[in-house]
């Protein structure tokens, strides 16, 4: 880990192109997991898209219309062309959630009863539930693939439950909860060596310039836009083009169809199929610029410049007592789960708010993987490009404090 930002003045500037650090200069955001603070660049996306361009878009034949589908799709080509894929492997959806409910319906709902799917410990709620309610409607198997005492993939147990009827896997780039990378690599290879799909789920990855699906191999990988410096409301699911080529639509409705009769219907092309009624056009548009805004850094910088952080603040923990890092040595992203012997978790996030200081704090939609720990609730700091050694030290001297007054 390299514990200093070769290029901390280019990152304290930067925190000036966030017009929310403006309103609140005392505001100490580290909850970046949960949504991302927005450049003024996105935000002028949306605005000049409103003031200049709004129409709906693939119906009109008049200019503005026109002018208004070519930016949505000019959004999708810059996106498709950021993760290295095809602009036609690339739905928007309204966030991750959406994207995963999508294959557990579209190719989800032509598995067989008995077909397994492989879901981490490690995952957010978005990644399990999903195929839950794909095991009701299918009879398909869950299989938990489990964690190690480090709160790592197990890997010879994962590999234990590949098998025959291992339809797919789905694992998480990165643990919203606890930040930990689990080895994607081997999964997926391991993965398709036992003829199973894969599933990643993005949403704490992208936002870290983590390789994307077409690095990964991934068959299907799913992402929200506010995470990665864009607007709610819009995702991204990828999908390999043969599989697209092939699944059903998932939601009928204008857009997605070809001809419509009362005999039946017949249904456009990948990705219109899938984008049923009036897409999230503005935000597309402001997507595809916070995705530009992030590879304008370098990735190296980025890199060091929050693992650099997150250094700070783990070396600065060392000097409280009682405070436990959750899955601590396990190769993470710059997520930080603790947990107090002596207080609290909501009392402590209490104390920090007083001081301006936001952080998560509960079960971060991940119960399997807290009850791996045995614990009910952490307190999450996670961070992102806008974060100052400065927002550093001032949690630290917050924690101590709080500490202090609940023990
Ligand atoms: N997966 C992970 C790993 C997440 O962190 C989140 C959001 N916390 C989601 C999925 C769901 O994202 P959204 O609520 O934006 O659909």
């Amino acid at each position: 880990m390299s514990p200093q930002c070769p290029n901390s003045d280019l990152f304290s500037q930067l925190r000036s192109e966030f017009p929310i650090f403006g309103t609140h200069p005392e505001l100490v955001y580290l909850d970046s997991a949960a949504t991302a603070q927005k450049p003024r660049c996105v935000l002028d996306a949306e605005r000049r898209f409103y003031e200049e361009h709004n129409a709906n878009v693939h119906r009109g034949s008049y200019a503005l219309a026109i002018a208004a589908t070519d930016a949505f799709e000019n959004a999708r080509s810059s996106i498709a062309g950021l993760l290295g894929v095809a602009s036609d492997e690339l739905i928007f959806t309204r966030g991750c959630t959406e994207g995963i409910n999508l294959v557990a319906h579209s190719w989800g709902d032509s598995l067989a009863a008995g077909d397994e799917i492989l879901v981490s410990t490690l995952e957010h709620h978005a990644n399990i539930v999903p195929w839950q309610l794909l095991a009701q409607r299918r009879g398909v198997v869950i299989r938990p693939i489990p964690l190690n005492a480090a709160g790592q993939i197990d890997l010879p147990a994962y590999q234990a439950l590949l098998g025959p009827r291992t339809r797919l896997v789905a694992i998480t780039q990165a643990a919203n909860a606890t930040g930990t990378l689990p080895p994607l690599a081997e999964m997926i290879a391991a993965a398709h060596a036992a003829g199973a799909l894969v599933l990643v789920d993005g949403a704490q990855g992208v936002v870290h310039r983590a390789d994307g699906p077409a690095a990964l191999a991934a068959d299907f990988y799913a992402f929200s836009g506010h995470k990665v410096y864009g607007p709610t409301g819009i995702g991204v699911l990828y999908a390999r083009r043969e599989l697209l080529a092939n699944l059903p639509p998932w939601q009928g409705g204008g857009e997605m169809i070809e001809r419509v009769s009362f005999a039946g219907s017949s249904f456009a092309p990948a990705p219109q199929r899938f984008e049923a009624g009036t897409p999230p056009i503005a935000q597309a548009i402001g997507l595809a610029t916070a995705m530009r805004w992030l590879a304008a850094l370098d990735a190296a910088d980025l890199h060091a410049h929050e693992t650099g952080l997150q250094h700070r603040l783990e070396t600065g923990l060392l000097d409280l007592p009682g405070v436990q890092v959750l899955a601590a040595a396990t190769p993470r992203a710059p997520i930080t789960a603790l947990h107090f012997a002596g207080a609290h978790a909501y009392d402590v996030a209490h104390c920090l708010d007083a001081r301006q200081i936001a952080v998560r704090v509960g079960q971060h939609c991940a119960h399997p993987l807290l009850a791996h720990f045995g614990v009910s609730s952490s307190l999450r700091v996670s961070l992102a490009a806008y974060n100052t050694t400065d927002d550093i030290d001032r949690f630290l001297v917050a924690l101590g404090e709080a500490l202090e007054l609940l023990a």
